[in-house]
C-alpha cells in the first residue's frame, strides 16, 4: 500500500545521511509513483511532489534533524496542507436547530453514516432526529428505522409520502416541536448522477435550508468518489465530505485529493461498518497514518521546540574548530535528555527502533545522566577541555570525586570520542558548511 510504499522511501534516506539534490529527486520519483497508484490525481500529485522538492532543496540545516527526518517532515506537511490543514468541525445553527443534509449516490454509505453520525452527536450532548426521505425503496425505510433503533436516536417516516422534500419539511417541524436540535435528513442515491436525482436534492434543500450538506463518498472508488464530489459541490453546492470505508483495503488517494480538487473539506471519515466507527477528519493524523509515522512528528515538532539555536549555531561552531569538549558533550546529552531522553525517540521512531540503536543509547535514564554530570563536574578545566590526558591516575581520581566506579569514566570517554568522531564526520561534509541541507 501507499504506507509502505513511502515508508520505504523514507528508510532509503535514512540509511544515506547527508542528503544530495540527486537523492532528493530520487526519492520523489518513487513518492510520485507511490501516490499515482494510491489513485491520487494526477494534477495533485505532481504539484505536491515539485512542491515537497522545492521545499528540501531550499531546507536551511536543523542541527536536532536528520536531513532524512527533515525530509519526513517536509513531506508530512504537505500533506497535511493538502488535505485541508486542520479539522473542518460541523456547522450547528445559531438558532439552536440544525438541518443536515446527506447526499451521495447509491451505495456509499449514507443511511448507515446516518447511524453513525446520530450517534456521535449524541455522545456531544445533542438530541438528533432522523428523517427518511428516500421514497424509492420502502426498505430504505426500514433500514434507517433499524439504524435509528441501533443508536437509540427516532426515526421520522411518512411512508405513502412521494415528496422527499416535504416529508423533510414535516420531519422539521415534528423534530423542533419535540424538542431535538440536530435534524439528519437520509435521502435517496443513484448510481450515477442524474438530473432526477439533483433536483430532488435541490429541492430538499430549498425547503430545509440546511446548516450543512454533506456528502458521503466512498474512498474504495478512489477517484471517481472525488469525481462526484466534484459533480455534486457544482449541481448542489456542498459543505463537507464524508468519505466512508476507510477501513478496509483502500488506496487511501481519494482522501487526499478530495479537498485540493473539490475545495471542500473532509469532515468525517468512517472506519467500519460499526455505529461508533466514524471519526472526525484530523488531516495531520491522516498523514501520519499514511506515512506510517507514528509518534514521530510529535517527536520531530519537540526536538525542534527544545532545540535551543543558539546553543546549536555554537555547537557548530565549536565543531568546526574541532574544539567539542567533554563540556559540549554534556549539553547535546542535555538536549536529548530535554526531548524526553534517547530511549524514548528511538521508542517514537517506527524502524529505528533496533538493537544496534539500543546500544548508542545515551541516556537510559535521569540517573544516567545525573552521573555523567557528576563525573564532569569532577575533572579539571584542562581535562574537560582536552580529556586525551585522562590517564589511569586521573580517571581513579575523577572516581573517587564523582563516587563512580572508574569503567564508568572509561565508558563516559568512550560515548564522548564516539560522538565526537561522529561531529567531525558530519562537518566534513561539504553540504553542511554551505549550511543547506543539501546540494543545490
Ligand atoms: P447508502 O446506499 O448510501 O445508504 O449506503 P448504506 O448505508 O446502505 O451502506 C452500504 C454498505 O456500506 C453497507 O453494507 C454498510 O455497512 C457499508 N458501509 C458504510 N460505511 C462503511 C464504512 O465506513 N466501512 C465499511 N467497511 N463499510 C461501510
Ligand atoms: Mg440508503
Amino acid at each position: 500500500g501507499l504506507s509502505e510504499k513511502l515508508q520505504g522511501v523514507f528508510k532509503k534516506l535514512k540509511g544515506k545521511g547527508i542528503l544530495t539534490e540527486a537523492d532528493i529527486n530520487d526519492a520523489m520519483r518513487e513518492v510520485k509513483l507511490a501516490l499515482l497508484e494510491a489513485d491520487v490525481n494526477f494534477k495533485v500529485v505532481k504539484q505536491f511532489v515539485d512542491s515537497v522538492k522545492e521545499k528540501a532543496l531550499g531546507q536551511d540545516v536543523l542541527a536536532s534533524l536528520t536531513p532524512a527526518q527533515q525530509v519526513v517532515k517536509i513531506v508530512n506537511d504537505e500533506l497535511v496542507s493538502l488535505m485541508g490543514g486542520t479539522n473542518s468541525k460541523l456547522t450547528y445553527s445559531p438558532r439552536g436547530f440544525t438541518v443536515i443534509l446527506m447526499a451521495g449516490l447509491q451505495g456509499t454509505g449514507k443511511t448507515t453514516t446516518c447511524g453513525k453520525l446520530a450517534n456521535y452527536l449524541k455522545k456531544n450532548g445533542k438530541k438528533p432526529m432522523l428523517a427518511a426521505c428516500d421514497i424509492y425503496r420502502p426498505a430504505a425505510i426500514d433500514q434507517l428505522e433499524i439504524v435509528g433503533k441501533n443508536v437509540d436516536v427516532p426515526v421520522f417516516t411518512m411512508r405513502d409520502c412521494k415528496e422527499p422534500e416535504l416529508i423533510a419539511e414535516k420531519a422539521m417541524k415534528e423534530a423542533e416541536l419535540k424538542g431535538y436540535d440536530v435534524l439528519i435528513l437520509d435521502t435517496a442515491g443513484r448510481l450515477q448522477i442524474d438530473e432526477d436525482l439533483m433536483n430532488e436534492l435541490v429541492r430538499i434543500k430549498q425547503r430545509t435550508k440546511p446548516h450543512e450538506i454533506l456528502l458521503v463518498v466512498d474512498a474504495m472508488t478512489g477517484q471517481d468518489a472525488v469525481n462526484a464530489a466534484t459533480g455534486f459541490n457544482e449541481k448542489l453546492g456542498i459543505d463537507g465530505i464524508i468519505m466512508t470505508k476507510l477501513d478496509g483495503d483502500t488506496r487511501g488517494g481519494a482522501a487526499l485529493s478530495a479537498k485540493s480538487v473539490t475545495g471542500k473539506p473532509i469532515k468525517f471519515i468512517g472506519v467500519g461498518e460499526k455505529f461508533d466507527a466514524l471519526e472526525p477528519f484530523h488531516p495531520e493524523r491522516m498523514a501520519s497514518r499514511i506515512l506510517g509515522m507514528g509518534d514521530m512528528m510529535t517527536l520531530i515538532e519537540k526536538a525542534q521546540e527544545s532545540y535551543d539555536e543558539e546553543k546549536a549555531a555554537e555547537l557548530e561552531k565549536k565543531m568546526k574548530k574541532n574544539e567539542f569538549t567533554l563540556e559540549d558533550f554534556l549539553d547535546q546529552i542535555g538536549q536529548i535528555k530535554k526531548m524526553g531522553g534517547l530511549a524514548k525517540i528511538l521508542d517514537m521512531m517506527p524502524g529505528m527502533n533496533n538493537k544496534a540503536m539500543k546500544d548508542v543509547d545515551l541516556d537510559s535514564g535521569e540517573k544516567e545522566f545525573v552521573q555523567m554530570e557528576a563525573i564532569i563536574q569532577s575533572m579539571t578545566k584542562a581535562e574537560r577541555k582536552d580529556p586525551s590526558i585522562l590517564n589511569a591516575s586521573r580517571r581513579k581520581r575523577i572516581a573517587a570525586g564523582s563516587g563512580q566506579p572508574v569503567s564508568k569514566i572509561n565508558n563516559l570517554i568512550k560515548k564522548y570520542e564516539e560522538a565526537r568522531k561522529m561531529m567531525k564526520q558530519f562537518t566534513n561534509a561539504p553540504k553542511f558548511k554551505k549550511n543547506k541541507m543539501f546540494r543545490g
